[in-house]
């Protein structure tokens, strides 16, 4: 029994799963649940989610751990909610259920649709309004797309729309609370960087009007409360995945950059109080908001990052489990010429080539599996460069990187990854730090703790530097792209 103890609660919903972490009052990892959700490919370019399954699954985790831990709700300090970005769904607020199934941010189908828009010149307004670009990444084409599919369905009064933040706040609070927070909204291409609100002209561009949207809150903002698990929660944290470890790193200076190595790898440059315009294609969007106070922030989006590792475990099988791809690229041939450009899902920044196909260029009939898994570590290390580049060219100067994600754990690619950037690599205690950050945000939300006591919480724990330049390789890998593209 830990009657006496108080912890935090971060529900951290990904793209492959849902997962529920408890911290302690001081923000120490104790433990989680978490379970794979479901990806529904129906058909080549579309990806959806099962949003009521979400929606269990999230319900699951949490009850199991505040079982397993024997914690009364009155234990829990609050709640801090992260999320999958950009993957929209529409529910009915009578019955909760999901209208059909959510879009994830991985789906395409609004590619031509997106291209239209550009024939029409709108880019570079919808740039300016939002700091994004035109790309079906983001939430608005999607809900073009489910209007498209059923007008009378979206103007119902009883529809409501939003990212996954704000369904699950929805469905813990009972229907009570429909909100989302400014770095969810500022995914969906409906949301004004400088008013801070919905955009009516961004509205009418994507051909949403009538559309219900949640409220706007801050990061840490009163969300509401749960009564679900036997006693009152307070929910007080809420952003979007990749902001959430910006703030999990405790990137909380201008300057300051993380970068995620999970499914897809999102680097976020924290650009303070300034709205920073990137000419190199790379998104300006919010890093946090507390209180009025606003950190805009750079980011780079790579949509194929462990999800590569995946491809060499399920259909090539070269490896049987993710670290297993630390031990064979060790023993690959450095020297071998093989670069992957792992476009399977098009290419993010800087290129922003949603059709892309990817490839593998170089093979010779030396070639071996671990040639082609360190090729694998490389390809993940070089979009980071162009990235990098693009930050550089927008003026950024950067001396280290934080990392996290699932491929931090690989020893290996941390070091590549120093290499390939030239510049130090560190690795925090906890590379959870989405779910950190959630955790963060939901304490000062519950004014448990100040911004300023996070900074000095955070500890590296490991330092990757320089040792070997990689520029040949680097530049053989950027001929091969700008091949393709
Ligand atoms: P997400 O939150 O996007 O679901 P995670 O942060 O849990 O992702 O990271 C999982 C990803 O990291 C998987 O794609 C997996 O292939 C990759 N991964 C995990 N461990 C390693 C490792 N030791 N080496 C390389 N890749 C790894």
């Amino acid at each position: 029994m830990q009657l006496m103890k108080k912890f935090f609660l971060s529900i951290d919903q990904g793209t492959t799963s849902t997962r529920t972490v408890l911290y302690d009052f001081r923000f120490k990892y104790i433990d989680q649940e978490q379970i794979e959700i479901k990806q529904f490919y129906p058909k080549p370019g579309y990806v959806e989610h099962d949003a009521e399954e979400i929606w269990e699954k999230t319900y699951k985790t949490f009850r199991k751990l505040l079982k397993k831990h024997d914690l009364q709700p009155a234990q829990i300090i609050s709640i801090g909610i992260t999320n999958q970005r950009e993957t929209v769904l529409g529910w009915n607020s009578k019955t909760g259920k999901p209208i059909g199934k959510a879009i994830v941010w991985q789906d395409r189908r609004t590619s031509a649709f997106c291209d239209s828009l550009k024939q029409k010149g709108l880019e570079p307004e919808i740039n300016e309004k939002t700091g994004l670009l035109l790309d079906p990444y983001f939430s608005a084409s999607k809900l073009s797309w489910l209007k498209n599919k059923s007008k009378a369905q979206f103007l119902k009064k009883t529809t409501l729309f939003g990212t996954i933040d704000s369904y699950l706040l929805w469905k813990l609070t009972e229907g009570r609370v429909y909100a989302t927070d400014v770095t969810n909204a500022a995914r969906t291409s409906l949301f004004n960087l400088t008013t801070l609100s919905w955009d009516q002209d961004l509205i009418k561009i994507f051909g949403l009007q009538g559309i219900k949207l949640p409220e706007i809150k801050n990061n840490a903002d009163n969300f509401g409360v749960t009564n679900l698990f036997g006693g009152e929660i307070k929910i007080s944290g809420m952003a979007g995945d990749q902001q959430a470890a910006l703030f999990g790193q405790a990137c909380f200076e201008n300057g300051q950059i993380k970068s995620t190595y999970g499914t897809g790898c999102f680097l976020i440059l924290n650009t303070g109080k300034e709205i920073l315009r990137s000419k190199n294609k790379l998104l300006t969007t919010i890093g946090y908001k507390l209180d009025n106070d606003v950190n805009y922030a750079l980011e780079g989006s790579i949509f194929v990052a462990g999800s590569l590792i995946q491809w060499l475990r399920d259909k090539m099988k070269f490896i049987s489990s993710a670290p297993e791809s630390e031990k064979l690229a060790k023993l690959a041939d450095s020297d071998n010429e093989v670069s992957i450009i792992p476009s399977f899902t098009g290419l993010g920044a800087p290129y922003w080539k949603p059709d892309l196909k990817a490839a593998i260029h170089g093979l010779s009939l030396e070639t071996s599996r671990e040639d082609i898994v360190l090729a694998s570590l490389e390809a993940i290390a070089f979009q980071t460069r162009d990235l990098l580049e693009a930050l550089k060219n927008d003026g950024a100067e950067i001396k280290s990187i934080k990392i996290d994600g699932g491929m931090a754990n690989n020893n290996f690619f941390s070091q590549i990854l120093s290499d390939v950037l030239s510049i130090d690599i560190y690795k925090p205690n906890n590379i959870e730090s989405t779910s950190l950050g959630a955790a963060y945000l939901a304490g000062i939300g519950a004014d448990h703790v100040k911004l300023s006591e996070l900074a000095d919480i955070w500890k590296a724990d490991k330092l990757f530097k320089t040792k070997k330049s990689y520029d040949s390789k680097y530049t053989r890998y950027l001929d091969r792209v700008n091949s393709l593209i």
